[in-house]
């Protein structure tokens, strides 16, 4: 590590030579986390989401709960979130009022009536940020209005810094079963390089807090390819990740946003490649990081995640949502699916407060898709999980896949990433680790080349 010492970003993107590879890691989105692409959106169809709130849901329907934190300690160099680190402890109670008083306002329509959420989600930004007597307060406030009993799943992230012992005993008491630590890199360089707020020893407090607690599930999420990460470095954090021996550990390939600090600098420099490993090389990397997982004993069970035990390990926001489920979210800037309907909430915190303050739904853009592009949109985010069955989509949609997807079939196959099954579709190990740069070749033409957020 000796050779990272007192680097900056500014310092690494002056000094590294703007390399040549094809893969390099350019500018912009990568990874899909929505169909229809977020850029289709628009302020039209939000009269479309009105129409579903007073709906009552198809029976069955799972329903769950996002909450937005959007508060971090710092920016993040890679992070293109909306992120506010200047609130102060009153601004943020503020805020938090804006989001129980925002499911006050659904709390009484038709298609929440008689309906108990399955999984509930807290994320951010930070909501390990907020104190323990203002989560105490909102999750008090958010029961009363839509009681959690039958809630199978309640995950929250945390910023390791950002947890105390009397923290972590309310998020455990206020019924978390799924704690994500946002650990991403334990190297107290390469953590400052990228901007984070925590460093090793925090780390190392807070997981070992969280173990003596007892959370049922504790998810370590790591990032392969932040700057100034090297192949040595890489293996430590994976031999440290499997001594931790965390329930579940999800690893995202570094991507770099435009709207990112990193991105900023780069066009100062007159640079077109991130200062940051190539695809080939973040892929070899969460490829290796997959392989020491499994010679642990862990399944890998998406292109990002691997469980020590999936029969006891499941990830209810993930495996619903891509189903189809309904789901609530709360917060600025916050996504929400609604029978059917994609909307999403007003993205600045001020505009936000103020229509919920004035008993508005402060949603800014929504899309209602069509049939078929509420299949695809659930054939490219199960795709994620490795495979697909035929049965699955046939039963909800009525659609042969195998024939709806012929050409776009054929191409991955010849490629060498995709597997046609009896039952179904399946990607190899290579498919799997750049499922993100496949998925668009099941878009509709005119979604292909869009902007994904
Ligand atoms: S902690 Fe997460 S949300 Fe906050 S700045 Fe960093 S990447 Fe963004």
């Amino acid at each position: 590590m000796e050779e990272r010492r007192n680097l900056t970003l500014p310092a690494i993107l002056d000094a590294r030579p703007e390399p040549r590879a094809e893969e390099e890691t350019k500018p912009g989105n990568y990874f899909v986390s929505n169909y229809p692409p977020y850029s289709f959106w628009n302020a039209e169809d939000v009269k479309n989401a009105f129409v579903t709130f007073e709906r009552p849901a198809a029976p069955g329907t799972p329903l769950g709960v996002y909450v937005h934190i959007p508060f971090c300690r710092k920016r993040c160099h890679f992070c293109y979130f909306k992120v506010y680190t200047d609130k102060n402890s009153s601004d943020v109670q503020n805020y938090l009022d804006s989001v129980a008083h925002e499911l006050e306002l659904y709390a009484k329509k038709p298609f929440l009536a008689n309906r108990k959420p399955t999984f509930i989600y807290f994320g951010g930004g930070t909501p390990s940020y907020i104190s323990s007597d203002q989560l105490g307060r909102l999750v008090e406030r958010m029961k009363q209005l839509l009681p959690w009993d039958e809630a199978q799943e309640v995950a929250f992230e945390c910023e390791p810094g950002t947890l105390t012992e009397g923290k972590l005993k309310v998020i455990k008491d206020i019924g978390v079963t799924r704690l994500s630590l946002g650990i991403e890199n334990y190297d107290d360089e390469i953590l400052k390089l990228n901007g984070r707020a925590h460093g090793s020893k925090q780390i190392d407090k807070a997981y070992e807090l969280a173990r003596a607690l007892g959370f049922a599930q504790i998810n370590i999420d790591l990032i392969a390819g932040m700057v100034g990460e090297t192949e040595e470095n890489w293996r430590e954090c994976v031999a440290k990740t499997v001594a931790l021996s965390p329930e579940s550990v999800t690893i995202y390939q570094m991507e770099v946003p435009y709207n990112t600090t990193i991105f900023k600098e780069m066009r100062v420099n007159g640079r077109e490649v991130a200062p940051v490993a190539s695809w080939k090389t973040k892929r070899d990397w969460v490829n290796y990081a997959f392989g020491e997982l499994e010679k642990a004993g862990y399944t890998v069970g998406s292109a990002y995640t691997a469980v020590k035990d999936p029969s006891k390990t499941k990830f209810l926001y993930r495996d619903l949502l891509w189903r189809g489920a309904d789901m609530l979210g709360l917060g600025v800037a916050s996504f929400s699916h609604v029978q059917g309907t994609h909307f999403q909430n007003e993205h600045e915190i001020d505009i936000y407060r103020q229509r919920v303050d004035n008993g508005e739904l402060p949603i800014l853009r929504a899309l209602t898709p069509s049939s078929d592009d509420r299949l695809i949109r659930e054939l490219v985010l199960q795709m994620k999980l490795g495979r697909v069955r035929s049965e699955y989509f046939t039963g909800k949609f009525g659609v042969d896949i195998k024939e709806r997807f012929a050409p776009s079939i054929d191409k991955l196959q010849s490629d060498g990433y995709l597997i046609v099954e009896p039952d179904g579709l399946s990607l190899n190990r290579e498919g799997l680790l750049q499922v993100d740069r496949l998925l668009p070749e099941f878009f509709r033409p005119e979604h292909r080349v869009a902007r994904r957020v």
